[in-house]
């Protein structure tokens, strides 16, 4: 059977590595930045893409390939690159496409790195971005539109205004623009969203948050979802000979496949983004139980997120697994399998009140990271989105009396315990 034809539980556990007779059951590390050959043809026909080989760990590394396969099949794509971290996956992709006098129309409520990759980082490039409301009417984003526009860029559930787009429309609108759809789907991971079944052309993750889980390794990566055609105008960089690659043509090369490879062959080489061979094999061991852990994440969330919500000292609660939630509906479509475990509150009393909330937790650590088997919060105003203006924040969703609460796959009344006594401890004070 092909793997692709497995559920993805069996597809977490064992797609992409696959010993031969005699060699270890378990994924080796293959801890060496080069390759050795037994004559110099073999490496000048790696060189010339027509053997299958590495060449040097910057390009790819055998270790890296397994969990890279493992993705690509978890995903549905045509092909993934691994990359040392999810910042440095959504560069490389943009990059791929991207240059001087261009533009991208991104969904405001992004996470907060991101918004300044595009708002400065990229600007400095000469990449202009227009960020939008992901719920903007289809006439606001045609008009966002310029003859420069390379791509349309969002977040499956946004980080942290918790934004589900209708992806079916903005697939649309993207292809109707002859440009690509760019889905970054930390947030979901591949177990409870698969945007190519949705109209993406690219997905992109930060695998440091879900698909680790475990707030072990940094990482990220880019999986080409073999979707859209790169002959079209505007992609010359896809479909015109590359003279720093003497003269490939990668959709002529790599057909379906041209986006990542010539990610890979392009900028793996010239920028080196790289993913370390111990980082992936730590991934793709947190990657087998990455269905068991997104079915425990969703199922406490939603305990937790109609917890609160029953509780006085909380005005308001995000999580569109609730029937109450804005994004119920999307999410009732998009995200079959589960809702996932990131949560947003209000704390009564604002700002300090959150704070407050926030430091008489025992079991929720306070931690600049999200999407960890171990429940952890955080408030977005004062930390991950402090650099914004308060227009800014308004436009990312962020509230200041707002907790980002990354809720884990501990028991969910011990986390309603925690919560529980935190709230007790906050009234005690007030009074
Ligand atoms: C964390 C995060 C990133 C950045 O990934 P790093 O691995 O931290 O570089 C990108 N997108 C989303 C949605 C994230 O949450």
């Amino acid at each position: 059977m092909n793997i692709s034809d497995y559920s993805i539980e069996t597809r977490c556990i064992q797609a992409g590595y696959e010993p031969k007779n005699g060699e270890p059951r378990v994924m080796p590390i293959y801890q060496s930045t080069t390759y050795k050959y037994d004559c110099g043809e073999e490496v000048a026909k790696l060189f010339d893409f027509e053997a299958e080989g590495h060449i040097y760990s910057r390009i790819s590394n055998p270790t890296v390939a397994f969990v890279e396969n493992k993705i690509n099949a978890l995903e549905g794509g045509v092909g993934a690159l691994c990359t040392g971290s999810g910042a440095s996956a959504i560069m490389t992709a943009v990059l791929n496409i991207c240059s001087v006098g261009d533009h991208i129309i991104s969904t405001a409520a992004v996470y907060g790195g991101t918004l300044n990759l595009f708002a400065v980082t990229l600007k400095r490039l000469g990449i202009e971005v227009t960020f939008i409301d992901a719920d903007a009417s289809n006439e606001q984003y045609e008009k966002a539109f310029r003859p420069s526009t390379k791509l349309l860029y969002t977040e499956t559930i946004s980080n942290p205004a918790l934004v589900v787009p209708d992806f079916e429309r903005l697939a649309d609108i993207a292809h109707s623009h002859g440009v690509p759809f760019f889905v970054d789907n930390s947030f979901a991971s591949p177990v409870l969203f698969r945007p190519l079944e949705w109209g993406a052309d690219v997905v992109l993750h930060s695998t440091s948050k879900y698909m680790d889980g475990h707030a072990t390794v940094m990482g990220g990566v880019i999986v080409d979802g073999g979707s859209f055609d790169w002959t079209k105008p505007g992609f010359e960089g896809l479909s015109t000979p590359d003279e720093s690659y003497h003269g490939v043509v990668y959709t002529e090369k790599f057909g379906r496949a041209a986006f990542v490879n010539k990610a890979r062959a392009q900028l793996a080489r010239d920028i080196g983004p790289v993913m370390s061979p111990l980082s992936a094999f730590l991934l793709n061991l947190t990657l087998e139980t990455l269905a068991l852990r997104m079915r425990k994440h969703s199922d406490n969330a939603l305990k937790i997120a109609e917890w609160l919500q029953g509780r006085k000292e909380i005005p308001w609660v995000d999580y569109r697994g609730h029937p109450d939630n804005r994004y119920y509906e999307n999410a009732k479509k998009y995200l079959k399998n589960g809702a996932s475990g990131v949560i947003a509150f209000g704390v009564k009393g604002g700002r300090e009140a959150a704070m407050k909330l926030m430091d008489s937790l025992e079991l929720a650590k306070i931690v600049v990271h999200v999407a960890d088997a171990r429940t952890c919060c955080i408030h977005p105003a004062s930390t991950t989105h402090r650099q914004l203006t308060e227009e800014q924040l308004v436009e990312a969703g962020v509230k200041p009396e707002q907790i980002r609460f990354s809720v884990g796959i501990e028991d969910a009344d011990d986390i309603i315990r925690d919560l529980e006594n935190g709230l007790n401890k906050l009234q005690l004070m007030e009074e």
